[in-house]
């Protein structure tokens, strides 16, 4: 597999180095690159009434990319608050299956809950969400087990919880979609 991960402008590089790293360390087969281009937040995205940005237009952005490049994923990590018209806010999305990826550090700072700064708090969130964004890009879909990185983050807790590795019954799905994959490539 090859993923490319895209900051957008205001996401220091220590960070997505950081990240990589993790990710890196989920998925050793993997070759990830950074991107040195930034990711741009399309305009659109932005409404105006929530103050907040509509992650799947991002996403089309971050696709845009992936088909260019012939990855299998890339993912986008951006500092703006992201939406979907049913929810509240999420801290990430993606096309599942699909090409394209992205979380927003927004609410993962341990800042925005009036806790002081933590960058590896906010790293170590930043990759179990990299890591379920991912899971779904792959096709995986949410696991019930709270431990597991599949599991939905309803809230910044259960991000906690959650661990930035699968559970053995996904991690064995997955297993199955990357043999999968390998035998069509
Ligand atoms: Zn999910
Ligand atoms: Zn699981």
């Amino acid at each position: 597999m090859k993923i490319h991960v895209l900051g957008s402008k205001n996401v220091p590089k220590h960070v997505l180095e950081t990240i990589t790293e993790g990710l890196r360390n989920v998925f050793p087969e993997t070759k990830f690159k950074i991107e040195t281009k930034s990711l741009k937040v399309p305009s659109q995205a932005f409404n105006q009434d929530r103050q907040q940005y509509l992650s799947t237009i991002i996403l089309g952005e971050i696709r845009k990319h992936a088909e260019k490049q012939r990855l299998t994923i890339a993912l986008g990590v951006v500092d703006v608050d992201l939406y979907v018209p049913q929810l509240n806010f999420v801290f990430g999305e993606a096309e599942c299956p699909g090409k394209a990826a992205v979380i927003s550090t927004f609410r993962l700072n341990p800042e925005i809950y009036d806790r002081p700064p933590n960058e590896t708090l906010l790293t170590e969130r930043c990759i179990k969400e990299a890591v379920h964004e991912i899971g779904h890009a792959l096709g995986l879909m949410h696991c019930r087990n709270p431990f597991c990185v599949m599991h939905f983050s309803n809230s910044i807790y259960d991000t906690d919880v959650k661990q930035r590795f699968f559970c053995t019954k996904c991690y064995s799905t997955l297993v199955k979609i990357l043999e999968k994959k390998e035998a069509l490539s």
